[in-house]
């Protein structure tokens, strides 16, 4: 790839029902393409079931791929999510890790419906189950669907106002992988790791400082900018962070559910061009370019 990698269509970040979207990791790779994807990762939450198939239907299509997962941690007591790319899917270590880190799922689901049954939302584990792809990757965007579907909240946004999130009825914490590992199996499964849209952590100004550090002292390279999950405001917070912590940069829809997701696959405004892609980095981990 050349000067002009800003603009390639890169969307290096999306969910199928592997792990937390609707779609069959084909489906996404036909919409990628049709929407004019040039670079495409599917990305599912601690789970590489998808990546198979995804990067077969690529393959079938002419479309290049990244291998992709996204990563649940713990960091300052909330959720932090590491996107790894370009990773060997066939590594022990990550896959070891990804089994661990998706551990606890059920018991947790269970505990959110306890939760929920507690005040008056009866039903909800075997409603969320009923839209988990793989049971052992159930989700509260699973759940969130279920509040939707049967009337308790109007769209997925009301559900994480309401329901789910701390302090707010259905919130189970949860601890999921350390930072230093997730960096360090995605790391050593040859790929590059990214800090996924941080501007929905609600951190201060230290304890998102102590991320970003501890994040590249474990080796981690890239940081998401331009992403269905940021404003305009974010994307330019991010970028200027991004040259400021000499990370590379990447972009990805987040793409879940038609109808459910804000941006489409391949929809998203380019980088800006002061950033370095991290695509630039990733050119020899690109299958069938
Ligand atoms: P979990 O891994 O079970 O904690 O679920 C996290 C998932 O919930 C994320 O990957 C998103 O897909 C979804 N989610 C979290 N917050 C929101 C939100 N405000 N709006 C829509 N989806 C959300
Ligand atoms: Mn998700
Ligand atoms: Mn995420
Ligand atoms: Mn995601």
């Amino acid at each position: 790839m050349d000067s002009t990698t800003h603009a390639l269509n890169a969307d290096l970040h999306c969910h199928s029902f592997v792990s937390d979207g609707t779609l069959s990791p084909a489906a996404l790779a036909r919409r990628a393409k049709d929407n004019g994807v040039e670079l495409w990762s599917l990305t599912d939450h601690d789970e590489l079931g998808g990546q198979r198939e995804a990067r077969d239907a690529a393959a079938g299509l002419g479309l290049p791929y990244l291998t992709g997962v996204e990563v649940s941690v713990t960091f300052a007591a909330s959720t932090v999510h590491i996107v790894g790319l370009g990773i060997d899917v066939d590594d022990d270590t990550l896959r070891e890790g990804l089994r661990e880190t998706r551990d606890g799922r059920e018991r947790r689901a269970r505990a959110i419906a306890e939760s929920l049954a507690a005040v008056g939302i009866e039903g909800s584990f075997d409603g969320a189950m009923c839209y988990a792809g793989n049971p052992t990757l159930i989700s509260r965007t699973h759940f969130a669907r279920f509040l939707v579907e049967s009337g308790v909240c109007r769209d997925m946004q009301a559900v994480f106002r309401r329901y789910l999130v701390r302090g707010k009825p259905g919130y189970v914490a949860h601890r999921w992988a350390s930072l230093a590992d997730a960096v360090r199996w995605i790391t050593q499964a040859g790929g590059i790791a990214v800090v996924a849209h941080p501007g929905r952590y609600k951190f201060t100004r230290n304890e998102e400082a102590a991320l970003f550090d501890e994040f590249k002292a474990h080796g981690g390279r890239a940081v998401e900018v331009v992403t269905g999950s940021h404003s305009g405001a974010d994307a330019v917070k991010y970028a200027a962070l991004a040259i400021e912590l000499d990370l590379l940069a990447s972009r990805g829809a987040d793409f879940h559910a038609p109808g459910e997701s804000r941006i489409d696959l391949g929809l998203l405004p380019a980088l800006p061009r002061a950033l370095t892609p991290v695509w630039d980095a990733l050119t020899d981990r690109v299958l069938h370019p």
